[in-house]
């Protein structure tokens, strides 16, 4: 029997880890992708937003050359804190259900051979992040194979016809990427103007490239259908449609709440925010935390790792109180 599992080993899984190493307990981590699979998935050649102090979990320095570390950082980064640290993580196995049983979690995965394997422990935490499920546009034509919610380099698409659907930070960089290779790039985007979030350095530049007409901007439009070469657009004043060879619809991603649900987590009709304790993160289930950006409702980017790093250090001291 385990004393704690933890569900994923993004930054902030990770972090609860190396809390509770510091006080003495021995989690397991069991993670359906490779160690921080999220990272690993960003854009090949992408810089965080955050500087590197921002990203450190555990207290570990990490220190860059330059001001914003890079994918690659941050991959040997967190890959670093997890082996020094010795924390024991299942890889390529997938929780598939959290059951409590007198008082015991039941947990159930599935690994990367499709074995089932079953695993008990008296505290869980899930740390299972967003990454997996985007925001969709919910039109015909989305599942197509040239669409995709990804972006992961510029190159495949050069000299091709792109149309990126949003306004955040994703659609702008890659925006800007792929004009950079020679791609013909309409970014579109339902709201009026660029999101708040995006970078204060990029925007000067995506703006640049919207007025040297490298990059077709179109504001208040919204995606109605997508064919195999076209995309349909409509705005307030007219309906019409773009060639399209390949479509990027980055319009961000939302936690996937149905194994919390599904042992009994309570979620808030309005935010969407799982029931729990903020200054815990413990739910309405005793001994079931959350952390990262799962503990988020409906505005998924309110938290990120500089602030979700800090989730598993409030956890590791209400169980250090509570068993020790
Ligand atoms: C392109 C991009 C750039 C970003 N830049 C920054 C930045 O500069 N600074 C910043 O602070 N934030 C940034 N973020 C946000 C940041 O990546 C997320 O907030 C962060 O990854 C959340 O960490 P987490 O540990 O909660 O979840 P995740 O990192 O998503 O980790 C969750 C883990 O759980 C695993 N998992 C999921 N379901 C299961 C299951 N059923 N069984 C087993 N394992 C499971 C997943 O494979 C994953 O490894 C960026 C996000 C994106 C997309």
């Amino acid at each position: 029997m385990e004393h704690i599992i933890i569900i994923g080993a993004g930054p902030c899984g990770l972090s609860a880890a190396v809390e509770l190493k510091r006080r003495g307990f021995d989690p397991l981590i069991i993670e359906k992708g490779a160690i921080v699979e999220s990272i690993y998935r960003y854009p090949t050649f992408l810089h965080f937003h955050s500087t590197p102090e921002r990203l450190e979990i555990g207290d570990v320095p990490f220190t860059t050359p330059n001001e914003k570390p890079t994918r690659l950082e941050g991959l040997t980064y967190y890959r670093m804190v997890a082996q020094r640290e010795k924390i024991r993580i299942h890889l390529y196995e997938t929780v598939t259900s959290v059951r409590k049983v007198e008082g015991l979690f039941q947990l159930e995965t599935t690994d990367r051979f499709g074995e089932v394997k079953s695993y008990e422990s008296r505290a869980v935490i899930v740390a299972t992040g967003y990454f997996d499920q985007p925001n969709r546009l919910n039109v015909p034509g989305e599942d197509l194979p040239h669409v995709s919610h990804y972006f992961q380099e510029a190159h495949p698409y050069a000299g091709l016809k792109v149309v990126v659907v949003g306004g955040n930070n994703s659609a702008v960089d890659a925006a800007l990427e792929l004009e950079r290779v020679g791609a013909d790039v309409t970014v579109v985007y339902r709201g009026e103007v660029l999101s708040p979030y995006v970078k204060s350095w990029v925007k000067p530049l995506f703006e640049s490239s919207i007025d040297k007409g490298n990059i077709e901007m179109h504001f208040s439009t919204q995606i109605t259908k997508i064919t195999e070469r076209t995309v349909h657009l409509v705005t307030r004043e007219r309906e019409w449609s773009l060639a399209a060879d390949f479509v990027l619809a980055l319009t961000g991603f939302r936690p996937d709440r149905v194994l919390l649900q599904s042992s009994g987590v309570q979620v808030n009709e309005e935010t969407g925010a799982p029931a729990h304790d903020p200054e815990t993160f413990e739910t309405n289930v005793p001994n079931l935390f959350i952390a990262g950006v799962i503990a988020a409702g409906s505005r998924a980017n309110e938290i990120f790792i500089e602030n979700g790093r800090f989730h598993g250090k409030a956890i590791a001291d209400v169980l250090t109180k509570r068993w020790n």
